[in-house]
C-alpha cells in the first residue's frame, strides 16, 4: 500500500453521493429489480461508482440498460435530487431523506477488519481541503484534539486514520487503503466524532454511531441519519460553495461540551446494547 492510494481515496469527490445510491437501491433483489442510476436510457455512474456499488446485487451495471428487472432511479452527476445548483451555491431539497447505504465487504476487506482491534472511538479532523466549501466544513484541530483527551482521560481508545494533515497527538492511526477498507475498519469502532461527508455517510452504512459536525453549511434534515447527533452550531444552512462567515460562526457555535455530551450519550447506548 503506496501513499498515493491513501491519499487517492481521500482525494475521491462525491463518495457520500455513492452511499447514498446504496441507501436508495436498498431491498431491490428481493423485490426481484435492480436499481439503474440513469437518465431512463444510459446507466450513468461516476469514477466512485465501481469501487462503492461493488458486489452489490440492488444495483444494474452499466450496459444491462435493456433487461427485464430494471427500474430507474434519476440520481447522476448533475442530478443529485437533493439538491440544486444555484450560481456559487447549494439549493436544498429538504424533501430529501437519506436511508443508511450499504457495502458488501470482500473476503480480504473482512480480513483487514478483524486485524483491527474493535472498540475504539474513530476521530475525523480533516475535510476535504482542495474544496472549496472546505473552510465551511471544518470544526478545528484544537477541538477535535480536547475532544480526544477527555475520551482518552474517560479510558476510551481514540484513532484517526493515517491521511489528511491534521494529526492529533495521542490516538492511534489507521492504516487503510482504500475508502472501503477504511469503511471496513471503521465497523470496528464503536462511535465516531466526523465532519458531514463522505465519512458520515459510510459510518451510517456501517451501523456505526456517530457525532457529526455539520455546520452551517448542509441541513442535516437533508443528508444527516436519525442514528446520528447532528450539529448545525443552531444555524440555518446556507449552501455556500464559498469561504462563509456564517459557516465560521456555525462551527465556533459547537462547543467541545456539546459534542462530549452528545460522544456520552452514543456510549451509554452502546453499552446497553451490549
Ligand atoms: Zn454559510
Amino acid at each position: 500500500m503506496g501513499a498515493w492510494a491513501v491519499e487517492f481515496w481521500y482525494l475521491s469527490v462525491g463518495i457520500g453521493d455513492q452511499l447514498l445510491a446504496t441507501g436508495m437501491a436498498r431491498g431491490a433483489r428481493e423485490r426481484g429489480k435492480r436499481i439503474a442510476f440513469g437518465d431512463g436510457k444510459k446507466i450513468r455512474w461516476d469514477k466512485n461508482s465501481p469501487e462503492i456499488f461493488r458486489k452489490n446485487k440492488n444495483i444494474a451495471i452499466p450496459g444491462t440498460e435493456r433487461q427485464a428487472d430494471i427500474e430507474w432511479i434519476p440520481f447522476y452527476t448533475g442530478n443529485r435530487l437533493y439538491n440544486k445548483q444555484d450560481g456559487r451555491r447549494w439549493i436544498w431539497n429538504m424533501e430529501f431523506r437519506p436511508t443508511p447505504g450499504e457495502i458488501f465487504f470482500a473476503d480480504d476487506e473482512l480480513t483487514f477488519a478483524r486485524s483491527i482491534m474493535s472498540g475504539f472511538i474513530l476521530i475525523e479532523p480533516n475535510v476535504p481541503w482542495w474544496k472549496s466549501v472546505a473552510a465551511n466544513k471544518n470544526w478545528g484541530k484544537a477541538r477535535y484534539q480536547a475532544v480526544a483527551d477527555q475520551l482518552r482521560r474517560q479510558g476510551h481508545r481514540v484513532a484517526q486514520f493515517s491521511y489528511g494533515e491534521v494529526r492529533l497527538s495521542g490516538v492511534d492511526v489507521i492504516y487503510a487503503g482504500s475508502f472501503r477498507l477504511a469503511l471496513a475498519a471503521l465497523a470496528r469502532s464503536k462511535m465516531a466524532v466526523l465532519p458531514e461527508g463522505g465519512l458520515h455517510h459510510g459510518a451510517a452504512a456501517v451501523g456505526v454511531p456517530a457525532v457529526v459536525l455539520f455546520g452551517g453549511f448542509i441541513p442535516p434534515v437533508v443528508t444527516g441519519y436519525a442514528g446520528h447527533t447532528n450539529l448545525t452550531g443552531g444555524a440555518e444552512a446556507c449552501g455556500s460553495m464559498s469561504l462563509c462567515s456564517h459557516c465560521r460562526a456555525a462551527m465556533d457555535a459547537i462547543s467541545v461540551e456539546e459534542v462530549m455530551a452528545a460522544a456520552q450519550t452514543h456510549l451509554k447506548a452502546e453499552r446497553f446494547c451490549g
